[in-house]
């Protein structure tokens, strides 16, 4: 891996920055602090999470490139650095849900906690204006926004992604209620996992702790008003770095 210096920012969004480097099949991340809920209508600065979600993400990007999912990612730097490759990103955020919480408990008669086998797949359009709404197979196709072969790809990769994710947090105790993606085709054309993987874009419950609020080690914490968030992660990341080699540094 070669030495790179940081370019202009290109992207700012809630929880990340993005910056381009010298080299043009190099772009940094930089992980905030910012926490924002409710299409940014909450928003909070928590010290640690940034860091936090930068390792948690890193290793598991590696623990799923070694299970086949090709990823965007490269290496980390410092606490709260990663380099990644660059990607077009599918305007389409890819919800895998395994236990029914959250927006799907709200619009539809399905009890929390109820189990999803299989798990269900749920494509939003990543439009912050008009609050993400849910895609079905018509509007996609209206939209345009991939082709059915490209949605063949996502839907695959998606469930793969879910495979190596039950696996890894399942060794941990850790239930993986559900997770949202981000995908993006690299210059060379590969559909490429992409943005992050941590407790801001999935939901995990504790399996050691039966009550229904402690066992939170997520977003939701911070969506409730529960508190202990950065604690939460931080016990997330313990657990993944217990099965876990350290993130390989870029340089
Ligand atoms: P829900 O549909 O219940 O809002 O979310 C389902 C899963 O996707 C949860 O794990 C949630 O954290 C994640 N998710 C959905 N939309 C977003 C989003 O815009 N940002 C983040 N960080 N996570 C999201």
């Amino acid at each position: 891996m070669t030495a790179y210096s940081l370019g202009p920012l290109l992207y700012e969004g809630k929880a990340k920055r993005v910056y381009a480097t010298d080299q043009p099949d190099l772009v940094a991340v930089e992980f905030k602090d910012d926490a924002t809920a409710f299409n940014a209508e909450k928003r909070a600065c928590l010290a640690g999470k940034g860091e936090r979600n930068c390792r948690i993400s890193a290793l598991v990007f590696e623990w799923l490139e070694g299970r086949g999912v090709s990823t965007h990612y490269l290496g980390v730097e410092g606490d709260r650095w990663m380099l990644v490759r660059p990607v077009k990103v599918v305007p389409i955020e890819v919800v895998v849900r395994n236990v029914a919480a959250g927006s799907l408990c709200r619009q539809l008669p399905i009890a929390p906690g109820t189990p999803l086998d299989p798990p269900l797949l749920d494509l939003y359009y990543k439009h912050d204006a008009l609050g993400d709404p849910l895609l079905t197979e018509a509007r996609l196709e209206r939209l345009q926004l991939v082709s059915s072969g490209q949605l063949q790809a996502i839907s695959e990769l998606a469930m793969a992604v879910n495979r190596g994710l039950r696996e890894l947090f399942g060794s941990v105790d850790l239930e993986l209620v559900d997770f949202k993606i981000e995908l993006g085709f690299a210059a060379d054309g590969r559909l490429l996992l992409a943005d992050e993987i941590s407790p801001d874009t999935c939901r995990l419950w504790d399996r050691r702790i039966s009550d229904q609020s402690d066992r939170i080690l997520d977003k939701d914490r911070f969506r409730q008003d529960l508190g202990g968030v950065v604690e939460a992660y931080g016990e997330v990341l313990k657990r993944v770095q217990g099965v876990c080699a350290q993130p390989r540094v870029y340089r």
